[in-house]
């Protein structure tokens, strides 16, 4: 089956690139705001904030480069890897952050981004890794954040430590109380983003489902079109009483075989009923469509699903072989002229022939106009010579 999602691939390394020099340089930037308010110093950032992450991101981003490369992975896992990657690239971002957990909300990309794949369960995946990419800051903030100065809310800080003072007996306080003071109130305010980023990624995901239904309607509702579309073509280019095709079907045809034509040999036969006037004259019309309908049917039989069987007129038909030379082609109609003459009709004791012209297309360059005309006139030829006979061109 033909993989739609190449080019979504390609757009998704570019994105995931473009994000991973975004991120450095972002940091390199904050660094140099905090830098000289915070006094934070390069030695002290650069691992934790810019290499590490920047390193992992690489690594990442190569890994899944690779796998899109390799031609006997399938499709899906490629699907699979895209979104991954980009979980990974996010978790990343959020740990090395922990102390921003506004960051929380970048968890909303992956699931927004997995509907791009049209697969629900991958969808229903991506939407797992996030949660946990939200819960895992819990752990690793707390490991992270161990024996660090926490960055906290100056305001709330002092607020906690008023309400200490108060309620402290002694009226003093000690650096154990202050560090207990600003651990519990960083976990307070850790949990409660923590609670929101779980809440905005759960939406992120109701709304990639709606989009993944929408997705899917529009799909099948393409589908039915398409189907319709297909119904009405046929309906368009068959005869109606024979299904061969029709007379637009026949000129269409014969132009792009005759604008196509390569090395193959391309040859057109044309038949007409001999003396098919008198047959409706003197045994009705509806035995003379009998007549129709069986001459059809012998010719389909006769010729194949590689040849292009028409009924360009009322009692007048035409094959196109559009990779047969005329000596053969001629013979397939010998032998259609030949079944038909031997026909029995319960209303008819003689027998109902026809006449065909064959011609093959020279190599000279003939439009489709010209290749039927002389093919026509190998017809007249066959109806001059005495009908009830195949004439060609050779
Ligand atoms: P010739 O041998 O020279 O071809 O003589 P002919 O009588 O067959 O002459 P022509 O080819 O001009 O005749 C065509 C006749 O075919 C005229 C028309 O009444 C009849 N015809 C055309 N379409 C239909 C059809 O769908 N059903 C029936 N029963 N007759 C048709
Ligand atoms: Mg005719
Ligand atoms: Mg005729």
């Amino acid at each position: 089956m033909e993989d739609k999602f190449v080019s979504t691939r390609k757009h998704f390394i570019l994105a995931i690139s473009f994000s991973i020099v975004v991120i450095a340089l972002t940091e390199v930037a904050t660094f140099a705001y905090v830098q000289s308010p915070a006094g934070v110093k390069w030695e002290d950032f650069r691992l934790g904030k810019f290499f590490i992450p920047l390193g992992v991101n690489i690594t990442t981003l190569i890994a899944l480069l690779i796998i899109l490369h390799r031609p006997n992975v399938r499709d899906i896992v490629k699907n699979y890897a895209c979104v991954i990657s980009l979980v990974i690239v996010c978790t990343v971002v959020v740990t090395s952050h922990h102390d921003y957990p506004v960051l929380l909300a970048v968890f909303v990309v992956p699931v927004i981004w997995s509907i791009v794949f049209e697969d629900k369960f991958l969808c229903s995946v991506t939407h797992l890794l996030c949660q946990v990419g939200v819960l895992q800051l819990t752990v690793s903030s707390s490991i992270l954040t161990k024996n660090n100065l926490i960055n906290m809310d100056a305001d709330n800080l002092a607020d906690r430590i008023t309400d200490f003072l108060k309620s402290s007996p002694k009226g003093v306080i000690t650096g154990e109380d202050i560090l207990r003071i600003s651990v519990e109130t960083r976990t307070n305010t850790l949990w409660v983003n923590i609670i929101l980023g779980i809440i905005l990624v759960a939406t992120a995901r109701l709304f990639g489902y709606l989009m993944l239904l929408q997705l899917q309607k529009k799909d099948s509702i393409l589908q039915t079109h398409e189907k319709d579309n297909m119904a009405l073509e046929k309906q368009l280019l068959r005869d109606q009483m024979t299904g061969l095709y029709n007379h637009t079907a026949f000129y269409e045809f014969l132009d792009r075989c005759v604008k196509m034509k390569g090395d193959e040999p391309l040859t057109l036969a044309v038949v007409d009923i001999d003396d098919f006037k008198k047959v409706n004259d003197t045994y009705g019309h509806d035995n003379g469509d009998e007549v129709i309908l069986t001459l059809s049917k012998i010719m389909q039989a006769h010729c194949g699903a590689d040849n292009y069987v028409c009924r360009y007129g009322g009692e007048e038909f035409a094959v196109i072989f559009p990779n047969s030379r005329e000596k053969e082609a001629r013979q397939i109609m010998q032998n259609i002229l030949d079944e038909f003459r031997n026909t029995h009709y319960d209303w008819h004791s003689g027998s109902i022939s026809f006449s065909c012209g064959v011609f093959q297309c020279s190599a000279y360059r003939m439009n489709a106009e010209e290749f039927f005309q002389i093919t026509d006139k190998l017809l007249y030829k066959a109806k001059h010579n005495g009908k009830n006979q195949v004439c060609g061109g050779q």
